[in-house]
């Protein structure tokens, strides 16, 4: 059963937790690193994206990845290129709002991975909680027969969830961001505290990243977690979903909630 790991490498524990739950489920496991110009706009980080593609292959090796897939833009999008996957309600809010075509971009490169691969299972992070419900519709509305794989958040001991993207803080803005995680955990507080109504839970979360004056909210919802519609009472699965500019780095971060036993259990 081949298993993939789409990535665009920068590699760190939290690809590294995919990886290894392919590699318990599936044989050969194939990683691809690939910085996919079409899910940048224009005036975003695409040129200054972290690569370390020679620490990457190295990492892959000592996991026992079998296959690394890296193509370049011009294989990937070849002169003439002219298709676009959108998978349509769930790709324009929340991160979609704020990055008009992000999704698109992601919906395309990934069906193109899963065609080249064929996978049977492909494996995401709830990190990118938007993406893997997006990519999930995709699977199913295209009848791509790969199961698409959701696997939990890899933190840094202070809880700051593992991103590619945090190198780019300074000393400051690293002990700043954890107000993201910080958040969400004040509103599991406020769920585990019996508090039902999410509005009472965004304020909650608000408080802890308005105290933060290096942390500018650009948005925070507790949607459902199939429909990505806001909700007006903690009911079914459920998601808080949250991004964040922390100095000129841009930060997503997300809490799943879950229904147990007449009360909700609410993971970071
Ligand atoms: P990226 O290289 O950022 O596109 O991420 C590749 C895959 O790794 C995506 O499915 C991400 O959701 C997943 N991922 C990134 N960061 C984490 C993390 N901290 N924990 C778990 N999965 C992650």
């Amino acid at each position: 059963m081949v298993g993939l790991v789409p990535t665009m490498g920068a590699l760190h524990e939290g690809h590294f937790s995919l990886m290894r739950a392919a590699k318990s489920e599936c044989a050969p496991v194939v990683v691809s690193i690939f910085v996919n110009p079409k899910q940048f706009a224009p005036s975003e980080d695409f040129q200054k994206y972290p690569r370390a593609f020679d620490a990457d292959r190295t990492a892959l090796e000592n996991l026992g990845v079998d296959y690394l897939f890296a193509p370049t833009p011009e294989e990937m999008y070849p002169r003439g290129f002219r298709t676009t996957v959108a998978v349509e309600g769930l790709s324009e809010k929340l991160e979609g709002r704020s990055r008009p075509g992000h999704f698109q971009g992601v919906t395309t490169v990934v069906l193109k991975l899963l065609e080249i691969v064929q996978p049977s299972l492909a494996y995401f992070g709830r990190k990118d909680a938007q993406q893997a419900r997006i990519i999930r519709q995709m699977a199913l509305d295209l009848n791509l027969g790969t199961h698409i794989v959701v696997r939990p958040i890899l933190r840094e001991p202070d809880g700051l969830a593992l991103s590619s993207r945090n190198v780019y803080l300074n000393a400051d803005e690293r002990r700043a961001a954890t107000a993201l995680y910080r958040s969400l955990n004040a509103a599991r507080l406020e769920v585990m505290a019996g508090e039902r109504n999410p509005a009472h839970l965004l304020a909650a979360l608000r408080r802890v990243i308005d105290a933060e004056p290096a942390v500018v909210l650009d948005y925070a919802e507790i949607v459902d977690a199939e429909t990505l519609e806001p909700v007006e009472i903690l009911r079914g699965e459920c998601l808080i979903l949250l991004a964040a500019k922390v100095g000129k780095t841009r930060l997503i971060d997300n809490a799943l909630i879950e229904p147990d036993n007449q009360t909700f259990r609410v993971t970071l």
